[in-house]
């Protein structure tokens, strides 16, 4: 843009618009004529050279005349303010022409000078004017420019603004949704990373087997765990791995039914016992899984946990050792015996084949306990188990029930043979003596036996059932054995009722005492009378006491008949005192428990009391298996009977096994030898042998002997002549009732004491 550069340097630049001489020539000259170097003067004689000259804008003032090669100069001043031109234009007027230099201010003249008047002043202050003017419009246009520029740059701002408003705006939607987007990622991938990382710790670090595995039983993916349940190195990958290969017999029918249940969208649980593929023991696991369904909403395979329960496993087989086993012999107690029958009854039932329970009782054992110790009765106790393994075969079970009783279960049977044979062996086995710490120990047992499916199929039953014949292998006398028979049945039952009938008998007085006499034989007199009982039944008729006392000893009703007993002896005893002339004395039978059912010293003493009769008249008769079957409280009473004066009675004696070793224990009187040995003495050897021992030892002891059970002359004579010292039994009298006893004393004292004959049996 053209500036006034001229003035800078000094030089005012001048356009004169003219042609021919006239007033631009003249201000031309006046221009020149002071100081030349002030003015640069272009002369411009065509209005087209005017206006082209003036349209550079390098001058700083410019003159034109009213006419200009034939156009006016008020059109050359509408031209270059309309062209916007900065080089203000004065007009140079002819004479006289104050009208048109209105005009041409009007047009946009700076100015305009009148021709006649030219004066250097007025030349001078016209040209100052026309520099400040130029300067001015410069300036202004200057202004004008910037403030164009400035504006279309506001607008380019605006613009740019508003692209950038938009652009941000877009890209804030996108920062916006890309940030959400993000978020989402990063919370998903947080989580995915929680539950993987969460998965994997839990999954690794976790006691608990993590198991996947397929419904057609591959391992999917198994956790550390599960490596130290397989005994293998933490590498080790298990997946690929069917169960099969540790999994065997059982266990595989185990997983195949609980896959199925899993394949069919149900949890399961179950133990499972696995081979270690690391090797080792086999351990026990206890597996517990849920169907895992795959994208596709199907479940294919089933996510378990897998816990090592070896070590609770072997803690409860140590206990149940325990509770299934009898610490002293080590056999199973009856706990196990019971599920060892459960299983040999299902064994059985499967296979069609036999097998026999045998029960097994200790005789007196209970004596070996109290006289020689429970420390030397406990070695006892495990001989018989050493000695009854021995007896059996590998698959019979011996078992020890309790106390001295112990159990045998025999599978397997072709015949009854085989039980027979152990039976007998074993009865043999026991019979001989234990050494315990340097001592002789005798024992014997009794068994009872019953056969499945002969007797019963029914466990319980069967148990009933090797009880009763144990039962009655005892009753029939000790070292026997028994098969079960339906009559030891009927017998069991015919029991209850008897018990039933029992109840009724002391109110119904249906009892009644039959007396036989005791003899001496060194001085023929009768000394004593044995009550024994009698139950008038009142369907059933007389009933012998060997019906009806195991039954009454069993309920407790023992109690009160023996105290009836006990009164009712004594008072007939008191009755009989006038009949002769050494009155004899009464003897009354203890059963066994009747000492837990009441009878006592105070007992006796009142009903002595009552009776008036003195304590010396009444013979107490105990039976070794009472003594040792209570040993301690049953000594106990004996001692304090024996010291009031009453008179005690070994009954049954020679039955016991151990009999003469323990004769010095008990305090009595006389030994009344069982009627067993009596019967046989004349054709029995041996038993004539065990006779004269007993009376020997009996006699070393200072105890006297009864025998009875003497039915024959030849037995009377045998027993006198190795010392007996009284007899009794049929030979002299059968038991009869109190008044054919008195009638009986009477005539014994009249006839001096000899055996009527009548009295005898046919
Ligand atoms: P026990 O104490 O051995 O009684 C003797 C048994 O032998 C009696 O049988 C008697 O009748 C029988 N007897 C006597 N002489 C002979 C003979 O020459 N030959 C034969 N073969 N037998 C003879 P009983 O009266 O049947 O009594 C059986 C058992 O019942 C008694 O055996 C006794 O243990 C018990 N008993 C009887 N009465 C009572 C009682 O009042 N209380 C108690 N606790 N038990 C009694
Ligand atoms: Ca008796
Ligand atoms: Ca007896």
């Amino acid at each position: 843009m053209p500036r006034i550069s001229e003035t800078q340097n000094g030089t005012t630049a001048v356009l004169i618009a003219g042609n021919g001489r006239g007033p631009a020539e003249t201000i031309e000259s006046l221009l020149l004529r002071g100081d030349p170097k002030k003015f640069g003067v272009q002369r411009a004689t065509s209005y087209d050279a005017a206006i082209k000259a003036i349209a550079e804008e390098t001058h700083d003032i410019c003159f034109v005349g009213e006419t200009l090669s034939g156009r006016s100069g008020i059109e050359f001043i509408r031209e270059t303010v309309a062209s916007g031109w900065c080089v203000p234009v004065i007009l140079l007027t002819n004479p006289g022409g104050n009208e048109a230099g209105l005009e041409a201010i009007a047009a946009g003249a700076m100015d305009y000078l009148l021709a006649e008047q030219l004066e250097p002043e007025s030349l001078a202050r016209a040209i100052r004017h026309g520099l400040d003017r130029k300067r001015t419009s410069l300036q202004l246009r200057d202004e004008r420019q910037a403030k164009a520029e400035l504006q279309q740059q506001l607008l380019d701002l605006q613009a740019a603004k508003e692209d950038f408003e938009e652009l941000s705006a877009q890209h804030a939607r996108v920062a916006e949704e890309l940030y959400s987007a993000r978020e989402d990622i990063k919370g998903a991938l947080d989580k995915a990373e929680e539950s993987e990382r969460r998965y994997r710790t839990l999954s690794e670090s976790s006691p608990v087997g993590i198991w996947h595995i397929s419904f057609d039983g591959k391992t999917l993916y198994a956790n550390a765990a599960m490596n130290r349940i397989f005994n293998m190195n933490r590498d080790d990958d298990l997946s690929g791995d069917h169960y099969e290969a540790y999994v065997g017999g059982d266990g595989r029918k185990i997983m195949e039914e609980h896959l199925a249940i899993l394949s069919g969208g149900e949890t399961a649980e179950w133990e499972l016992e696995i081979t270690p593929k690391g090797g080792g023991d086999s351990r026990y696991v206890v597996v517990s899984g849920a169907p895992l369904l795959a994208s596709d909403g199907v479940a294919k395979s089933a996510l378990t946990t897998v816990i090592d329960i070896t070590d609770r496993k072997k803690a409860e087989e140590s206990m149940r050792r325990l509770a299934m086993h009898d610490p002293l012999t080590d056999l199973p107690n009856r706990v196990m015996f019971q599920d060892r029958l459960s299983h040999a009854l299902a064994q059985a039932h499967r296979n069609g084949s036999q097998f026999a329970v045998l029960y097994l009782d200790l005789d007196h054992f209970k004596i070996v306990n109290d006289t020689l110790g429970h420390p030397t009765g406990d070695l006892l106790l495990k001989g018989v188990a050493k000695r009854l393994l021995r007896c059996v075969r590998e698959t019979d079970t011996v078992a020890r029930l309790g106390g001295d009783e112990f159990a045998i279960i025999a599978p397997d049977l072709k015949s009854g043979d085989y039980v027979v044979a152990l039976a007998e062996r074993i009865i043999k086995s026991l019979g001989e003596a234990f050494i315990l710490q340097g001592q002789k120990v005798y024992t014997a047992t009794s068994i009872g036996i019953t056969a499945y499916p002969t007797d019963d199929t029914e466990l319980d039953t069967l148990i009933k059932n090797a009880d009763l014949a144990l039962y009655a292998a005892k009753e029939s006398g000790r070292g026997l054995f028994k098969f079960f028979t339906p009559e030891m049945n009927a017998k069991a039952v015919s029991r209850v009722a008897i018990e039933k009938d029992l109840r009724q008998a002391i109110e119904g007085e249906e009892f009644a005492l039959l007396y036989q006499p005791i003899i001496d034989l060194r001085t023929r007199h009768v000394i004593s009378a044995e009550a024994l009982l009698r139950w008038h039944h009142p369907k059933k008729g007389i009933m012998p006491p060997d019906e009806f006392m195991p039954v009454a000893e069993d309920s407790g009703l023992i109690g009160p008949i023996g105290e009836w007993v006990l009164r009712t002896a004594l008072k007939q005893a008191k009755d009989w005192q006038e009949a002769a002339a050494r009155p004899p004395g009464v003897s009354i039978n203890l059963s066994s428990r009747q000492i837990r059912h009441g009878f006592s010293k105070e007992l006796v003493t009142k009903a002595l009391g009552e009776a008036g009769l003195s304590p010396d008249m009444l013979t107490i008769e105990i039976t070794e298996s009472l003594v040792m079957e209570d040993t301690g409280s049953s000594i106990d009473l004996m001692k304090s009977l024996k010291d009031i004066g009453v008179i005690l009675s070994l009954d049954d004696f020679g039955t016991g096994y151990s009999s003469l070793s323990y004769l010095n224990k008990f305090p009595v009187d006389y030994v009344k030898i069982d009627r067993s040995f009596v019967r046989d003495i004349t054709v029995d050897k041996d038993d004539a042998v065990l006779i004269e021992a007993i009376i020997t030892m009996a006699h070393r002891l200072h105890l006297r002997v009864v025998a009875e059970g003497v039915e024959k002359k030849e037995q009377l004579e045998f027993l006198r002549s190795q010392g007996c010292d009284f007899a009794q039994g049929y030979y002299f009298s059968k038991p009869v009732a109190i008044k054919s006893f008195v009638e009986f004393i009477r005539n014994w004292s009249r006839k001096g004491g000899r055996a009527n004959p009548k009295s005898r049996p046919a």
